[in-house]
């Protein structure tokens, strides 16, 4: 027999949700605040933890709530410390984020789609289409889970893990201030960065609301031509159109700058030429960019080689803004930039082994 499950999980809630929830419950207003703290704060897993919550109320929580509903269902851990997580929700449905420890800083990069709608030529994400937007609960708790998981503070967050974060604006904007919320996971509003493929309308709303997060656009190119030949969704959201909303996102924001992203694919958008287009574009705006080699996916794109690389950076020295050049983290293991598809073979799934939290290489 099906088995739903139809507690609601009480990740992902803010506190006046949480508050609104709980009224009917006959408890101090304060109830609410405390078991948000315990959820998204303390991120216990489960009612017993609650330790200033009344016995009686916490098994009459476990009554209706649940914590979470994300079932790990693959972890993978590549040579240099990152970890692919493969997350099943109630629906069955999959997604995947990624952990990137470094010296200084713990990164995360998380889905905000089940899929992706975009159809991009060059990501494996595309490959799977569009399923389903992520709730703000399941967007929350692949952090939680990675926190736990990891028992590491997370001082970085990227939404650049499945689908496009704006076309699924409002939860992936209440997620975050779950995210950043003192009172919540505690993450530096601007060490969350929200990355775009230039979804217009939302840069504007972003921007009007004077979101307190950090944002990227994916450029991949510096003219509309070749980003429409290699990202269909440029029609809908020509670039000079994303260059005006850039513009006005940075001159409301006078103390942020944008991060844009350009993938550097061989003999597609790799020639010196490109970098030049590129530094004209960009000149005008308060902005720093990442190039990231393309990492290999099967899908007929490669990354130019190391030499080519390091011509098209040196070519963009004379640029105004700063520019880096992306170390590939997780190549081993599919964790990088694009690599991110979910497969649905049953070969594939086994290649999800469990693996003990401190064992490293990749699991097989
Ligand atoms: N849809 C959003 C969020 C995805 S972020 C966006 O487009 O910004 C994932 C980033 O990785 C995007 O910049 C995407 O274009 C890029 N990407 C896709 N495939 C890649 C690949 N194979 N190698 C490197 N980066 C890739």
């Amino acid at each position: 027999m099906l088995f739903l499950n139809k507690k609601q999980s009480l990740i992902g809630l803010t506190s006046s949700q949480m508050a609104k929830r709980l009224a009917s419950f006959n408890q101090p207003e304060y109830r609410a605040e405390q078991i948000y703290k315990w959820v998204h704060h303390h991120q216990v897993p489960s009612f017993e933890e609650m330790s200033n919550i009344p016995k009686s109320f916490r098994r009459e929580l476990e009554q209706h709530f649940i914590i979470g509903t994300l079932e790990m269902a693959g972890r993978k851990v590549s040579i240099d410390g990152t970890i692919k997580y493969l997350w099943q929700l109630p629906d069955a449905k999959r997604i995947e984020s990624v952990f990137i420890p470094e010296s200084t800083r713990t990164t995360l990069c998380i889905s905000s789609q089940v899929g992706c709608a975009l159809g991009c030529h060059f990501c494996a994400t595309a490959r799977m289409g569009f399923l389903r937007n992520l709730t703000a609960g399941e967007i929350v708790e692949q952090v939680i889970r990675i926190r736990r998981d990891t028992g590491r503070q997370i001082t970085n967050m990227v939404f650049m893990g499945m689908g496009e974060p704006f076309l699924n604006y409002n939860r992936v904007i209440r997620a975050s201030k779950i995210l950043a919320d003192p009172q919540g996971l505690a993450i530096s509003a601007k060490k969350i960065t929200i990355s775009t493929v230039g979804v217009v309308p939302r840069i504007l709303q972003f921007t009007e609301e004077k979101q307190p997060f950090s944002l990227a656009i994916s450029l991949h190119a510096a003219s509309q031509t070749l980003r429409r030949q290699i990202m269909p969704i440029a029609k809908k959201f020509p670039l000079d159109e994303i260059m005006e909303s850039a513009h006005n996102y940075t001159q409301a924001h006078q103390r942020k700058r944008i991060t844009f992203e350009y993938v550097l694919m061989a003999g597609v958008n790799d020639s010196p030429n490109q970098a030049r287009a590129l530094i004209k574009l960009l000149s005008p705006l308060r902005c720093k960019l990442n190039l990231i080699p393309y990492n290999n996916t099967g899908l007929g794109f490669t990354k130019p080689q190391e030499s080519r690389q390091q011509q098209f950076l040196s070519e963009m020295q004379s640029a105004p803004f700063a520019v880096t050049l992306r170390k590939n983290r997780g190549n081993d293991i599919e964790a990088a930039c694009g690599q991110l598809m979910v497969k649905s073979s049953e070969n594939e799934k086994a290649r999800y082994l469990k693996s003990s939290p401190l064992k490293k290489g990749v699991e097989t």
